[in-house]
């Protein structure tokens, strides 16, 4: 508990970024901290609420947490890209955001019957982890849990993705 909390403050808050208003967090800190990112890497893991095959990290800084997590206990990692950027899309979900939509997609390495670790960076709204569940289930893929490094309370993402379990909030 006490390497998760200085995981913790390690995270810097940037004032009006990158509009007047939002309190960006940043995870920068945290990254350059290699004792800190072990530690965050082992969390994800324990936390997972049941087995899991294979990490799913949502882009763009997802795919840093899913590959650390993946690395540490042996498993494999599939990018959850936004369209167009995966030379070969086997599943898409297109979501609605705040402004206009967008869409999500997934590499044929996630089979179908798979039991799937989904992380993220953040959970803000829930926006991004929802669609990136529903890309998981489109698959046929079987959702063994949701893990993010921090929540941002008072966003609603705990409303519309209640399985997911945060390292800290804030
Ligand atoms: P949501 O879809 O609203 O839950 O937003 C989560 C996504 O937005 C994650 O992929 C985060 O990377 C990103 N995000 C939201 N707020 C912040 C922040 O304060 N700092 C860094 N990333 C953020």
């Amino acid at each position: 508990a006490d390497s998760i909390a200085y995981a913790r403050s390690l995270i810097r808050t940037i004032a009006d970024y990158p509009k007047p208003g939002v309190q960006f967090r940043d995870i920068t800190p945290l990254l350059a901290d290699g004792q800190a990112m072990q530690t965050v890497a082992e969390a994800l893991i324990s936390q997972a609420n049941s087995e899991f095959d294979v990490v799913a990290g949502v882009e763009a800084r997802g795919f840093i947490f899913a590959g650390a997590a993946a690395a540490v206990c042996g498993r494999g990692m599939v990018p959850i890209r936004k369209q167009g950027k995966l030379p070969m899309p086997a599943h898409r979900l297109a979501y609605d955001k705040e402004y206009g939509h967008d869409a999500l997609e997934v590499s044929p390495e996630l089979e179908a019957g798979m039991r799937v670790l989904l992380i993220d960076d953040i959970l803000a709204t829930g926006g991004t982890l929802k669609a990136g569940a529903e890309l998981m289930r489109l698959a046929g893929a079987e959702l063994a849990s949701i893990g993010v490094v921090m929540e941002l309370q008072g966003l609603g993402g705990r409303t519309v993705v209640p399985e997911t379990k945060a390292l800290f909030s804030l």
